[in-house]
């Protein structure tokens, strides 16, 4: 305790001073910096509970890692003050990379990317990261502020489905060779049973002619007639129809299966100008129907101009087979740019398409009522495939006896 009465004029005052300072209000200014200080360290103690913080200095040496660095890492935090990133590299990445890194934060900007590290105790884990250099008066860079989030599980998960992707892709292109050599070997045997076929159906009429000519027992000669004139021409119709219907499913398996083979020359499309040809293209079709097909202003988009050009003319062509024999067809195509995606939509006022079906009509050879309109059941089958090939998607909004609008998604241009 002071004794006053020890103590010099001087000495009381400064005391007095000083015991005023602490106990006066603190002014408006005190007030609003102890505020800010407090705000500040909310802010930091928020960082610290969600990221893995390191603060460098400018050479890169480490001055201050916070706990949830020291965790991940596993190294403790006198390990790692004084070190520098080299502790934790993981050589995953190449020199370059680095380089890049620090050309960036060392000419003042702010550097984001995926890191691939390693801890203390060999393992690896993954940071997405981003580098805010702190600079001085004279725009240099003075300290390098580190601030990562985990993301090893997620990493791990894009590898697995990476893998998972190679392997169905491996597997359809094994699917397609299969479909391919089938469909190509089995036409051979299928043009001899067809050629032979004829050849009997002719030889049928040659011995019925003969037959009729020689002289004999009538009943027998009769019934020998009527197998060669009824039972079998009916056999080999039989086997004819079923001869050209194969050849029809196995050309559409070609065809199909062709389409894994084609080379894809992916370029900027006027959808425009597509549009455009495909309506010359089924003018005749269209004025025929009494149809009407309105194209309004389209973005432009990403593909393969012939294979894209045969997804909407199919779209088309669909919309014009399928309509309502009730009212005039109406065809409208309209397109959109939305998330780096192009939309386009062919809607008509058609039969439509029952809910049941609506991933049924993509399947291949499926076809709702194969006996009103010709057809293979295989457009878009197509489409989808051409679609899936150049990074696109097909797919259908519809309600029964009021129309369709088949929707596509494309990389925007
Ligand atoms: P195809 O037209 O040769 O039968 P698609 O694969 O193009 O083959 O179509 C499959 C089936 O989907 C068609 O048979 C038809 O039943 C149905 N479909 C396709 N487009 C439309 C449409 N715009 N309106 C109604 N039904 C449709």
């Amino acid at each position: 305790m002071l004794d006053p009465q020890k103590m010099t004029r001087a000495a009381l005052i400064a005391e007095l001073e000083t015991w005023r300072s602490r106990t006066a209000p603190l002014d408006l200014a005190e007030q609003r910096a102890a505020a800010s200080l407090k705000e500040l360290r909310d802010i930091k103690a928020a960082l610290d509970a969600h990221s893995i913080v390191a603060i460098t200095d400018a050479a890169g040496t480490i001055t201050h890692v916070n706990d949830k660095f020291c965790e991940i890492s596993r190294y403790s935090r006198d390990e790692l003050l004084g070190q520098n990133h080299r502790l934790i590299n993981s050589g995953f990445h190449p020199p370059a990379f680095f380089a890049g890194l620090w050309a960036t934060i060392g000419r003042g900007q702010v550097w984001r990317g995926e890191l691939k590290n390693r801890a203390k105790d060999g393992s690896f884990y993954w940071v997405d990261t981003t580098i805010y250099p702190i600079l001085n008066e004279t725009g240099k860079p003075v300290q390098y502020v580190a601030i990562r989030t985990d993301i090893t599980t997620r990493k791990a998960d894009e590898t697995r489905l990476a893998r998972y992707a190679e392997e169905v892709a491996e597997k359809n292109r094994e699917l397609e060779t299969v479909v391919y050599v089938a469909s190509h070997d089995l036409r051979s045997p299928l043009v001899n049973v067809q050629g032979f076929s004829n050849e009997l159906a002719r030889a049928c009429a040659q011995l019925k002619a003969r037959l009729a000519q020689t002289p004999g027992n009538l009943v027998e000669k009769r019934e020998l007639l009527a197998l060669l004139s009824e039972d079998v021409p009916e056999a080999l119709e039989f086997i004819q129809a079923g001869v050209a219907k194969m050849d029809k499913l196995l050309a559409g398996f070609l065809r199909f299966s062709r389409l894994g083979r084609a080379a894809l020359h992916v370029e900027s499309l006027d959808m425009n100008a597509l549009l455009h040809e495909i309506h010359q293209t089924l003018n005749f079709q269209i004025q025929q129907t009494g149809a009407t097909l309105r194209i309004d202003p389209l973005p432009p988009c990403l593909g393969d101009a012939t294979q894209i050009n045969q997804v909407f003319s199919n779209l088309v062509d669909n919309a014009l087979k399928y309509r309502d024999p009730q009212r005039p067809g109406q065809i409208h195509v309209q397109g959109h740019v939305t998330a780096g995606r192009t939309i386009f939509s062919v809607a008509d006022n058609g039969i439509g398409i029952a809910p049941e079906y609506h991933s049924r009509v993509f399947e291949i050879f499926h076809r709702l009522d194969p006996s009103a309109t010709p057809g293979e059941g295989l457009g878009l089958t197509i489409a989808q495939r051409i679609l899936e090939r150049q990074g696109g998607k097909i797919w259908l909004e519809s309600k029964l006896g009021e129309g369709s609008t088949f929707f596509v998604s494309l990389p925007a241009a």
